[in-house]
């Protein structure tokens, strides 16, 4: 194996110390600390886990946490009615609900009834747009998390070719939006499931992010000797060997991509610990703009 591997976890730690310090900062500043709402609709195993992680690592930052569940049968308006509580609540910087929710339909809804300024998932319209623009705004936590891993691993992004497969709004649109921008000056394309030949864009990149859901959707055929490959994927795949069944895999043919490019994240330990401590920034970061630069 060639590669050097780009450890998130470590990274990931980096950042949450850095994070906690700033946090005591603004303690003995200001007596207070940034506090983060999460709303958990419903009892996803999944997404009670990934809710459970984030109170965890604000609990960790020094970060005050707050976790609202509703019921699966909580209807639009109650949950509309919580996140407009929490729009006013003083002691709440940051409001996540955790997508998906049991009725996807009202999505939308919820996420607009969001305060922008507490929008710590960047998924409000407002902070969509604010990004595109290049204006200050609350990017999603896994992209930016992705830019923060290339930044900490020094690899040079102006001028360079990134491929990014996936175009979702959580993840590959606005990675492609963030690479592009003046300042980070990388040559993005963006692949999906109607790109034609995936393997000619992604055998000229010289960085390859992949966000498509799918195992082995990168083969080594596919990737330039000395590529850097990000695997953003996270796929439960059969596996008898292990007590629960079944093990995480990324959206990469890890063994053999590793064999010939230059850095690549693993999974898990790659992109996935990123994704927490960004929305432990984001959270810090908002605490800071509603509080003021003092804060
Ligand atoms: P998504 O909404 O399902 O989007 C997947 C994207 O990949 C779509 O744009 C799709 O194209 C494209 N795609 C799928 N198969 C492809 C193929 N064979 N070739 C080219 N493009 C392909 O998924 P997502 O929310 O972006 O998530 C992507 C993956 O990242 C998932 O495994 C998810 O679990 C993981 N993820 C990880 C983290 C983390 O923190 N580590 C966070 C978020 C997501 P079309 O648009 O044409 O359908």
């Amino acid at each position: 194996m060639g590669a050097r591997i780009l450890d998130g976890k470590r990274m990931a730690a980096d950042l949450r110390a850095e994070i906690a310090a700033a946090v005591a900062a603004m303690k003995a500043a200001t007596g207070r600390v940034p506090g983060l709402a999460v709303v958990l609709v419903g009892d996803d195993p999944a997404s009670r886990s990934y809710v459970a992680g984030k109170g965890k690592a604000c609990a960790a930052a020094g970060i005050y946490s707050r976790e609202i569940d509703l019921p699966a049968s909580a209807r639009r308006d109650e949950i509309l009615a919580t996140v407009r509580a929490l729009n006013a609540d003083d002691a709440i910087d940051g409001i996540l609900v955790q997508l998906p929710l049991p009725d996807p339909s009202i999505e939308r809804d919820v996420v607009e009834a969001i305060d922008p300024a507490k929008d710590v998932d960047g998924f409000h319209p407002t902070n969509v747009g604010r990004m595109v623009q290049g204006l200050p705004a609350f990017v999603p936590c896994t992209p930016v998390g992705v830019v923060e891993i290339l930044r900490r691993a020094g690899v040079a992004l102006a001028g360079a070719s990134v491929v990014v497969i996936g175009r979702s709004q959580l993840v590959g649109r606005p990675l492609s939006i963030l690479l592009s921008q003046k300042g980070v000056d990388a040559t993005v394309t963006l692949c999906h499931t109607r790109t034609k030949d995936l393997a000619r864009f992604t055998r000229g990149a010289d960085v390859v992010v992949v966000a498509a859901g799918r195992p082995r959707t990168l083969t080594a055929d596919m990737v330039k000797p000395g590529a850097v490959v990000i695997d953003v994927g996270v796929n439960r795949v059969p596996d008898a060997a292990k007590a629960a069944g079944h093990r995480l895999v990324g959206d990469v043919d890890f063994d053999a991509v590793a064999a010939i490019a230059s850095a690549i994240t693993p999974v898990p330990g790659g992109v996935g610990p990123m994704t927490i401590a960004m929305l432990l920034k984001n959270t810090l970061e908002a605490a800071r703009r509603r509080r003021g630069a003092g804060a």
